[in-house]
């Protein structure tokens, strides 16, 4: 895999001069995969050039890890490791402890729970390291596991878009579910818009799916990076059951309002907290759908409580809806 360089101008620290030792280390250390030792990096350094000792590649590291194009982690073996950072989100660890290898993932359920105990105890966070230690299926069962050797980047971004898939899906469902119980025309040929409207983000995410496996013949077999319990099941599933209980339109805008709420903040949050990748295109660009449709709702409720009023004769009863 190519990584393409981030922009070594503004990423150089101020005083320091462009060497081409640098340039070599820096190019070798992102064509690896993984979390190398500074031992593994002038290893491999000394390969392409005999004449860059061990001591410049520390000090390039080091520079790395201040520019952010590396991380530095800690595994417990007395030494660091360093990995990518460029287009690499940050993450937890697995760590086999027979093997001595290491898998990555991400969940949005323990970073939100660490932001919820940072923020009880007024506490500034700056990084956090979960590492879990044990023993890998390989290591336990003797039989090769799912290749753990793709590029996060495009983990992420296939973990990504399934998320976006089962969200536009639960959408769909719940919008189809709305127009079949709506009593008013109006509320209905609403719902049957915004369900026109997923179906076609379904398909537009669903051929970028294809496109991103196209990238990697193994990609859908690898094992799973991103872990979102709350958004697994689509963030929508549990409206549509409402739904289909039997609710007033009114009820059914509000259910939609509120999950097209949930669904834009989770996309948003989730997005920004990444650095520049697919994925992170993916949460940002579906969180802007999900506010327009959320904009849309807020339009049709005003819409339908004036048309209530009118023909009961009283004034709009306004409920503020925010955003
Ligand atoms: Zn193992
Ligand atoms: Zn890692």
């Amino acid at each position: 895999m190519t990584h393409t360089l981030p922009d070594l101008e503004g990423l150089r620290l101020p005083g320091s001069k462009r060497s081409s030792k640098r340039e070599l280390i820096l190019n070798v250390f992102l064509r690896q995969e993984g979390h190398l030792s500074a031992d593994d990096l002038a290893e491999l350094i000394r390969r392409e050039d005999q004449r860059i000792g061990r001591a410049t590649v520390y000090r390039a590291l080091q520079w790395m890890v201040e520019a952010g194009i590396a991380r530095k982690v800690d595994f417990g073996e007395g030494r660091f490791r360093f990995e990518h950072s460029y287009r690499h989100p940050p993450h937890f660890h697995l760590l086999c402890k027979s093997c001595n290898r290491s898998s990555e993932f991400l969940s949005s359920d323990i970073e939100a729970l660490i932001e919820e105990i940072a923020a009880a105890r007024s506490f500034s966070a700056r990084q956090s390291v979960l590492q879990i230690y044990g023993t890998c299926a390989e290591c336990r069962t003797g039989r090769p596991g799912a290749a753990d050797s793709g590029t996060t980047d495009l983990l992420f971004a296939r973990d990504a878009l399934r998320i976006a898939i089962a969200t536009e899906r639960s959408g769909l469902e719940f919008y189809g579910a709305a127009a079949r119980a709506a009593k008013n025309a109006r509320a209905r040929s609403a719902f049957l818009r915004l369900a026109e409207d997923e179906r076609q983000h379904l398909s537009t995410l669903e051929a970028r799916y294809q496109k991103l496996l196209a990238r990697d013949a193994q990609l859908e077999s690898r094992p799973t990076f991103l872990f979102f319990k709350g958004a697994a099941n689509g963030l929508f599933a549990a409206g549509a059951d409402e739904v289909r209980r039997g609710v007033s339109d009114r009820q059914a805008l509000m259910i939609g309002v509120r999950c097209e709420r949930a669904s834009h903040r989770f996309f948003k949050r989730y997005g920004e907290r990444f650095e520049d990748s697919d994925g992170k295109q993916v949460f940002l660009e579906f969180a802007d759908e999900e506010r327009a449709h959320l904009e849309r709702l807020i339009r049709e409720c005003r819409l339908l409580a004036k048309r209530a009023a009118h023909r009961t004769g009283r004034r709009p009863h306004h409920r503020r809806t925010t955003a």
